[in-house]
Order: structure tokens, then sequence, then C-alpha cells
């Protein structure tokens, strides 16, 4: 890659000798560093406990998250896709059955379903929160839907009232895929508690991530969570007993402890997302690029926690392309809906199926958004978004995508 500087602008404005910028996406080595001490001695805790698999570790995580999140019951699991899974088995979800989802989420979503031998039927997005708009929902329920399962993507609440008002009506669990969304709440209630199951994932990338994968299951249900339970340890509650057919996914100590450790400065983590998405917002409105790059609407009695900072515009790929030229990183979720992937090809969808969802594949780009993410490199990506609209609105001193 070249490591080419842009040009000093007639404005002046800019760093004339500004350097090739050089930051990840996403800094997970920066989180490590600033508890370093606390992960080690977790690890060593645990490793000298020689209690790997479940134990009192992964009990005191699960009740942690329990409390975090004021529900009853906090099942863990083997992973994000795991939790999706085991919800769906609790409700018996197998081949003829329908569930209702969005096609603008990360593969697991759907997958689980089709797992299982069930079909994903998809509903189109909000263009605005990216999440299941709920105005497409009830045309989308068949005598044979089994439940529906909406979004948090990344980390704005979906909009419960409306989808679980349809769902009670029609007497259909509501299973909440909360992998990207742990501490983002709805009318003062965190997701993940507002339908039947709520399922979340620890995968390194999402705002609490372990050393590897990991996974948990909330609901205020008693007999649920003792399903659950069930479900990730073979359907087996005394040794060589198998009461129903379950898998194994369990969580490790050492990812519990871990987890632990981090759980702590969660609170912190998400103040400093939220403060980094508020200040995208004002950097971008100074530049006046409020209507060319649409940032993320956050609805009335919705608290983002911003996994991810996605904005949309046309033009995605040149922006991408002038910002990676210039060492500035940023990713695209996602590049192609669910309805139009090879592996759901028997679903029988096709291109036109959910506009809102495939413009949106066109249009999105995320931007850093990590806690630890500083003013100076916010201000360095915003002002280089600003040098392309500049540059492309005034095609003579401008830029090619190539050059
Ligand atoms: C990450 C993610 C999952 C799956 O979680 P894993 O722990 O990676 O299996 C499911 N749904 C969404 C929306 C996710 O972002």
């Amino acid at each position: 890659m070249s490591s080419s500087t842009p040009a000093a602008t007639a404005s002046g404005s800019y760093l004339p000798t500004r350097k090739h910028a050089s930051f990840p996406f996403l800094d997970l080595r920066a989180q490590f560093e600033s508890i370093r001490e606390d992960i080690l001695l977790a690890v060593t805790r645990v490793l000298e406990s020689q209690q790997l698999i479940l134990g009192p570790e992964v009990t005191a995580f699960e009740n942690e998250i329990a409390d975090l999140l004021a529900c009853k019951f906090a099942v863990s699991c083997a992973s994000g896709s795991d939790a999706l899974l085991l919800a769906l088995m609790v409700y018996g979800i197998g081949p003829g059955d329908e569930v209702i989802t969005t096609p603008f989420t990360f593969f697991a979503t759907a997958g689980c379903i089709a797992r299982l031998g069930a079909r994903p039927v998809f509903v189109d997005i909000h263009p605005l929160t990216y999440n299941l708009d709920p105005g497409g929902l009830e045309a989308a329920i068949t005598p044979r839907t089994r439940a529906i399962l909406p979004v948090h993507l990344f980390g704005l609440p979906a909009e419960m009232a409306s989808i679980l008002e349809i769902a009670q009506r029609r007497d259909l669990p509501v299973i909440e895929d909360a992998a990207q969304a742990i501490g983002a709440t709805y009318r003062d209630r965190h997701v993940g508690t507002w339908g039947q199951v709520g399922c979340f994932s620890f995968f390194p990338s999402k705002n609490l991530g372990g050393a590897g994968d990991g996974g948990m299951l909330t609901t205020n249900d008693a007999q649920v969570a003792d399903q659950l339970r069930l479900l990730r340890q073979h359907g087996s509650r005394e040794k060589y007993r198998y009461e129903v057919l379950g898998v194994n996914s369990r969580l490790d100590a050492l990812q519990a402890s871990i987890l632990r450790v981090k759980l702590k400065h969660l609170p912190e983590w998400t103040a400093s997302r939220q403060r980094n998405a508020d200040r995208y917002r004002s950097l971008l409105a100074d530049h006046g690029l409020g209507d060319t790059i649409v940032v993320p609407r956050v609805s009335d009695g919705c608290l983002h926690v911003y996994n991810q900072f996605v904005v949309r515009m046309p033009h995605r790929e040149e922006l991408r392309f002038y910002l990676r030229q210039r060492g500035i990183p940023t990713e695209i979720y996602y590049p192609v809906p669910l309805h139009l992937q090879p592996a759901f090809r028997s679903l029988a969808y096709c291109e036109g199926d959910f506009p809102a969802a495939e413009q949106a594949c066109s249009e999105v780009l995320a931007l850093p958004i990590y806690p630890e993410l500083t003013e100076a490199q916010q201000r360095l990506i915003v002002d280089t978004i600003a040098e392309f609209i500049r540059a492309a609105d005034h095609p003579s001193r401008s830029f090619h995508a190539n050059d």
C-alpha cells in the first residue's frame, strides 16, 4: 500500500505534513494493556484450581450478568451462535417451522434457524435504525411461524414494543439476538430481557469480549433456564443419564475469569464508546457533512452501546479506498444481505426482495469506535472524510479512485 500524504487543501485547515495514519480498526491490545495484571491474576487463579469447565468461576460470572441485566437467570454457553441455537431448541424448533428475523445481520442469526432444519423468514429493516421493521412483521407470520428473532444490531435496541405486541397477540416467543448489545437499554430495561430469551456473545470484538469464544442466555422463566442448562450439557443433569438430546456448549472457567475482570470495566468502556459516537456526530456536523454522511438514528427510549458506529453514504467504496490509502481503517457490516447468501440459496429469495437491507449493504461503512480511540484519531478520520467529500465535489482539484 502506498503511504501517500494527502495534499494540503486550499483552506489550509489541515496539517499539511500529516503522516500516514496507522491504527487498527479495533485495538484489543490497548484494552489488554490497561487490565493486564488483573487478567493474569484471574487466569492464574483458574489454572491453580484446575476447575476448568463450568464450576464456581462460571457460576459467579452468570450471577454477575444476571445482576447487571436485572434478569432472573443467566445461563452461559460456548458462543453467541450456540446461545441462539439453544434458545431455539428450547422451543422445539425444527423442520417445517419458520422463524422470522432480519436479513441485515451477522450470519449466525439465521444460520442457527437453518441448522435446526427450520426456515428463516426475513422481514426488511428500517433504513435509519438498521433493525427489523415491525411494520413488515405481521404479513410475514404464517401458521408455521414458531418464533420471532429480532437483532439489536450494532448495539441499538430493536423496536421491542411493537415486536412484543405482535408476538403476544400471535402467541409467539421472542428470542432476542443481543450479541452486539450488552448493556443497551430500551425504555430503561436491558435488551435481552424483553423477550422470552436473550442471546449474548463474548466473541473478542463484542463490547464484552473474552479471549476466545463464549456466550450467554438470559431469561426470567425458571423452566426455560432449566431446559437451557440441560441442553448445553448433552441433555444431562446427573452423570450418564440423558433426559433430552442436547449438545456440548459450555463456557470455560478461563473465559469466565477473564470476562469477570472485563465486566467491571464495561460501564466505563460503554461510556467511552458513547462519547466517541457523540464526537463523531459533532465533528461531522462541524464539517457540514450532516446531509452527506448519514449517522445512526437513536429512537426515543433507546440507549445505544455502539458495538459499531455505522454511517451510510453513496460512493461508499471510493470513500473507503480513500481512507485506506491514508491508513484509516474501516469495515463493512454487512456487504451482502443474508437472503442473497449462497448458504441460503434454497430459501429462493431474490434480489429486490428486501430493498432497505440491500441498499444498506451497498452504502454502510463502520468507523473505528473502540473505547481507547483518541480524539486526535477521530479528528483525523473526520477531516479525511471531509477532504474526500470536498475533492469529490470539486473534481478539478481532486483525487481519482485509482490515484
Ligand atoms: C457475533 C454475533 C453472533 C454470534 O456470536 P458468536 O459468539 O461469534 O458465535 C450472533 N449474532 C450477531 C448479531 C452477532 O454479532
